[in-house]
């Protein structure tokens, strides 16, 4: 690893002021996808600014229809929830199937988001619940924030506080999972929301990243069943390949775990 600088966020306004001033600066959160990537020479920040400890980006709360999750919660804290486990319970077990207890102790929710892995699991949950990323700038409604593999809508300097998630009328989530790391090879989050619509969002299959599913949402807000998704062919022509599985086999995926997660309404299918 190259040289760096470790400086613990003490307050919003003073993070703000040395990611400014200092030379090659980058946030951190649970570290557990930036410092393989600085060990793998991928990043060389010369300043690494802590956020876990600022107050803006901590606790879980319910607020009405919305559930409220800070930036620095850590993948346990999100499983282990009874606020969000009463909420979003598909969202609680999301959380639980995370990698392994050294990364659900340390990787945060923020950190996921803001880092958008092609095969991460809570982009697909963000993006299929309608939820908002609150910044200390604004607030970017979820079909706006992923713009692309590893990529999102933050400005250079931006930080995730929190996000909020509007309380579908009930949810589900279907991975097949690679076994070592417990990335999704393909996986896919359907939810209902309480106006009767149906959003689907899938993650490691894209060729871009995580994406919304349409013709499913259409199938299955006419009926929802598992009927409607076996009848559609996602097109492989959108689909990632790789040495995990060629892009054929993703869109056969894609198909199988969006009919699981219907059948897993207030649960996940894990496989
Ligand atoms: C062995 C292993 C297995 C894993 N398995 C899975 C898995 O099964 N599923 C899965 O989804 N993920 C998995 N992960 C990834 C893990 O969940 C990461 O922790 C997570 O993706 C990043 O969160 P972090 O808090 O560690 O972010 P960090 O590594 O600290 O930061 C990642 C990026 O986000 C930025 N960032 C961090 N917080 C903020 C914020 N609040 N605002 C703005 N930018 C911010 C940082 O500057 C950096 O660019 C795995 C990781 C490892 C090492």
């Amino acid at each position: 690893m190259y040289q760096t600088t470790y400086h613990k966020g003490q307050s919003l306004d003073q993070v703000r002021k040395l990611h400014a001033e200092l030379p090659e600066p980058s946030y951190i959160s649970g570290g557990f996808t930036l410092i393989p990537a600085m060990k793998n020479r991928l990043a060389a920040p010369e300043n690494l600014i802590d956020l876990r400890a600022l107050p803006e980006l901590r606790g879980i709360t319910r607020d009405g229809d919305r559930l409220r999750i800070g930036a620095a919660s850590c993948h346990a804290e999100v499983a282990g929830s009874p606020e969000v486990a009463q909420s979003i319970p598909a969202l609680a077990l999301l959380a639980d199937s995370i990698g392994d207890m050294q990364v659900r102790h340390m990787g945060t929710i923020g950190g996921s988001v803001a880092n958008n892995d092609p095969a991460a699991d809570y982009p697909a949950a963000v993006l299929a619940l309608g939820a908002t990323i609150i910044t200390d700038q604004r607030e970017i409604a979820a079909h706006d924030f992923f713009t692309g593999m590893y990529a999102t809508d933050l400005a250079e300097g931006e930080i995730i506080l929190r996000i909020d998630f509007p309380v579908p009328r009930s949810a589900g989530y279907a991975k097949l999972r690679n076994p070592a790391s417990k990335y999704a090879i393909a996986a896919s989050f359907v939810a209902r929301g309480s106006d009767g619509s149906v959003r689907v969002a899938v993650t490691g299959a894209g060729e871009d990243g995580v994406f919304r599913w349409f013709d499913a949402e259409q199938a299955l807000a006419d009926r929802f069943e598992t009927a409607s998704v076996e009848a559609l062919q996602p097109d492989p022509g959108m689909m990632l390949s790789d040495l995990h599985g060629s892009a054929e086999y993703r869109a056969a995926l894609v198909k199988v775990m969006t009919a699981r997660a219907v059948d897993a309404q207030g649960s996940v299918d894990i496989c």
